[in-house]
């Protein structure tokens, strides 16, 4: 129903990476309800976190002022909480005014800069920009980081997601990016869903994929953990933990071996067939099977299935991503659909499900320190010339050495070479690796300013925090996982004095002495036309990314979704990418072979259990959002545990009792959840609870490629508290 009263605005779900399309239901104000509308990537479908997850926007506890750190009160890492008191927030800090805390801001790090002249990764300075934000904010925010401190050291929560699916596409394809929608799954006769649970993190994905095994696509389930999805599938394959590689190379095999590779296509359009070839000849699935656990006729049925079927799609998620070979099990990944070319047509491709709603938007913006906008090597002469061109720096402002990347950042801060950090929307305290040791350089740095819409975890760490608009408050540009660039619109206005972020960032960059004159709305709103505001910062990006050449902010307008590559306005974008060769050297996609590498750490007599963390329907990453959400706190209030029923007998556990889990890093308590999907000696924990944070457990060990930390796999001990 709609109200008379009421005002209806179109925008985008803040959530996930589908990015489902959405009207606001705007009474007074405020946000009364929410419902579908008829984007591309959900006709009007919704899950329950774009339904009922809005009324964090109007939580009481949003900040409100910017707050400046007491003089002389210390910041302890190991008082971190979900929520301090309004008494611990003004025992902390003192509220001031937007001038004065914008000047505190730049001052600290104008101070730290000056203490030395050690710039590029060597700089004191970094910064953490945000895939919640909009792509005029991320690319605003790099651009001041690189700009104003002089060093690449920036990056965002894609290095914890997909940044080693993204390190093996672009060394394999020379792109990032998807090659086909998620939608295409109808379009396909066999789907592999690996390493990925989309029914509770991308569910209206997960609706167009059982709608796709309704009209006769075979779903091929591979988890170590059998979620829903288990149901709907063809074939589960439950392959024992951290042994992806075992089992695509395994695959891999049996292609080649049963002579079901395209050789056509591997002669057209790739190299390195033969490195390939010779490499998985060791891993037969007789030979594989007793590491993946998955039986050798099983990986035969399944490889035969995908290499001769009209059209094979493979989606993947942080199971593939998330571990110390991370890189390798995406090599893999890419290798099936080279070896038997089933990439480059309708329902077939590669698929790495993004999960934050815009990490698509966020890299390819240039939030991550090793590229410049639509992914341009820091090294290579011609963007840096571009990029010092366009934004007014002197020649050779910007270096050539890749920044450091997240886990690298908190670890110089714990040595102490990175003294002054800016984080805009990020939680790094609740979301990185081994987050006592994360605390910890954060409470360590001399300079710390956040940017956020709660006093989070990683605030209450802060010297200055700077209180901002969130997503239902301002108009930007966001790209989901198909590629496709949407328009977010400013339905409410934001509470007490918080400001837009791309407003935050120029009035810092201004402070830092950078010439910048887009005059963002202080209120998140933009107008139609690109003269200044948003819009002029959208065209600006524009110019540095050929990939939305063809997408101006007035066709954004228009619009309202647009799937780039799009060279020119007449472009109506391409789902379907790789059709005919590779953005590559040679027009050619690399085989790259995958090691098959063990866990960084294994269980043994101490901590005998693998520990798994991930998300779960209701609350989203950190939960700073969807635990102030009414509804989805009252289906999962607290946090839990899963534990296969064997499992918790074994450790004289029941459903419903208290737990504490330990690892070498840390401890959590919290309450046993019996799950017959969870395998056997295994715990799952989502890590969207501060009062029991997953992350005070995990490992930190990277990947040596994506840098990406090993937050699917480490060792823990259950036992009852
Ligand atoms: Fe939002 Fe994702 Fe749910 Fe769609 S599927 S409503 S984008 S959380």
């Amino acid at each position: 129903y709609a109200r008379p009263s009421q005002q209806q605005v179109d925008s985008v779900c803040p959530y996930c990476g589908v990015g489902c399309q959405l009207t606001y239901h705007v009474s007074d104000g405020r946000i009364e309800h929410v419902e579908g509308k008829a984007g591309p990537a959900n006709e009007e479908r919704l899950c329950v976190k774009g339904r009922f997850g809005f009324d964090y926007a109007h939580s009481p506890d949003r900040l409100t002022m910017p707050l400046i750190r007491r003089e002389g009160v210390a910041k302890d890492p190991v008082a971190v909480v979900h929520r301090l008191t309004p008494e611990q927030v003004r025992a902390q800090f003192r509220e001031a005014s937007w001038d004065e805390a914008l000047d505190a801001a730049a001052a600290g790090f104008r101070r730290i800069l000056a203490s030395t002249s050690a710039r590029g990764k060597q700089s004191p300075v970094a910064g953490f920009g945000s895939a919640k934000g909009t792509n005029e904010e991320a690319y605003l925010f790099q651009k001041l980081i690189r700009s104003a401190f002089g060093t690449h050291n920036v990056d965002h929560c894609t290095r914890l997601c997909h940044a080693s699916s993204v390190a093996a596409l672009m060394e394999g394809l020379g792109s990032g990016v998807v090659s086909n929608p998620l939608r295409d799954v109808a379009k396909a006769e066999i789907v592999i869903v690996i390493g990925a649970n989309p029914a509770q993190n991308h569910p209206v994905g997960a609706s167009w994929i059982k709608n796709a095994i309704r009209q006769g696509t075979k779903l091929v389930l591979a988890d170590p953990r059998r979620t829903e999805l288990a149901r709907h599938a063809w074939r589960y394959l439950g392959f024992r933990s951290g042994t992806d590689v075992a089992l695509l190379n395994a695959m891999l095999h049996t292609i080649i071996a049963e002579g079901l590779a395209n050789t056509a296509y591997i002669d057209a359009h790739t190299t390195d067939f033969e490195l390939l070839k010779a490499h998985v000849a060791d891993f037969s699935p007789e030979a594989m099977a007793p590491v993946c656990g998955i039986d050798a006729d099983t990986i035969r049925e399944v490889a035969r299935a995908y290499a001769t079927s009209r059209a094979s799609m493979i989606l993947w998620g942080m199971g593939v991503s998330q571990h110390t070979h991370g890189t390798d099990n995406a090599r893999s990944l890419i290798a099936l659909a080279m070896v038997t070319g089933q990439i480059g047509r309708p329902g077939t491709g590669l698929h790495p499900l993004r999960g934050q709603n815009n990490v698509q938007g966020a890299s390819d913006a240039g939030l991550i320190p090793m590229v410049l906008p639509d992914y341009h090597r820091v090294s290579e002469p011609d963007a840096r010339h571009k990029a010092e061109a366009l934004w007014g720096l002197p020649p050779g402002s910007l270096g050539e050495e890749p920044g450091l990347t997240v886990v690298e950042i908190i670890n110089a801060a714990h040595d102490g070479q990175i003294r002054a950090m800016l984080i805009q929307g990020e939680n790094p305290a609740m979301s990185d690796p081994d987050a006592t040791h994360a605390r910890e350089a954060l409470a360590r740095l001399d300079h710390l300013v956040v940017q956020d819409i709660f006093l989070t975890e990683t605030a209450s760490l802060a010297d200055v925090i700077l209180p901002a608009t969130a997503w239902p408050e301002k108009t930007g540009s966001v790209t989901n996982t198909d590629r496709c660039v949407q328009l977010g619109r400013k339905a409410v206005p934001s509470p007490g004095e918080s400001r837009a972020d791309a407003w935050i960032t120029e009035q810092l960059a201004r402070r830092l002495g950078l010439p910048w004159r887009y005059d963002v709305a202080p209120d998140g709103s933009a107008t139609a036309g690109a003269a200044c505001g948003i819009g002029a910062v959208f065209e600006e990006m524009r110019q540095l990314m050929p990939s939305i050449a063809g997408l101006s902010w007035a066709r954004l307008q228009r619009e309202a979704a647009v799937i780039y590559p799009v060279a020119d306005e007449t472009d109506p974008g391409h789902p379907v990418v790789f059709t005919d060769g590779y953005p590559t050297p040679t027009g050619r996609a690399r085989l790259v072979p995958a090691a098959l590498r063990p866990p960084a750490e294994e269980p043994d007599a101490d901590y005998p259990l693998v520990l798994i963390t991930g998300r779960q329907l209701e609350h989203w990453h950190t939960g700073s959002m969807t635990r102030r959400s009414d509804v989805l706190g009252a289906i999962e209030p607290a946090p839990v545990v899963s534990l296969h029923p064997q499992t918790a007998e074994r450790l004289g556990l029941g459903g419903g009792d208290a737990a504490r889990v330990r690892s070498r890093r840390g401890q959590v308590a919290l309450t046993v959840r019996l799950d017959e999907g969870t395998p056997a000696n295994t715990a799952f924990i989502p890590f969207a609870y501060a009062e029991a944070a997953a992350n005070l457990l995990t490992n930190p060990a990277l990947d040596p490629f994506g840098k990406i930390a090993e937050l699917k796999y480490c060792a823990v001990t259950v036992e009852p508290v």
